[in-house]
């Protein structure tokens, strides 16, 4: 198991869970607009983060889930819980 990219992980996952915080509760005050969509994606974000934990557990992180090639670092680095290539994401 990669120590760098359990440490992505759970940075990405903190950073999504205060996202979705301050989503939810501007959505409380009846002037901001409709934050269910941002939510959504927000959830479904998280969602991804901890399949890619149990995939970083079962060493099989990192690759994509459509062709099994190896991720781009940059990408993992930013959105570690990306689960596909950049060819198989188009
Ligand atoms: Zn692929």
């Amino acid at each position: 198991m990669n120590i760098v990219d359990k440490k992505n992980l759970l940075k990405r996952r903190s950073e999504l869970e205060i996202a979705l915080i301050n989503l939810k509760s501007k959505e409380d005050t009846l002037t901001v607009r409709d934050n269910s969509e941002q939510i959504k994606e927000i959830e479904t974000s998280l969602e991804l983060v901890r399949l890619a934990m149990d995939r970083l557990d079962n060493d099989m992180y990192g690759f994509c889930l459509n062709c099994d090639d190896e991720i781009d670092r940059r990408i993992l680095s930013r959105y570690p819980e990306t689960t596909r290539c950049k060819l198989c994401d188009k």
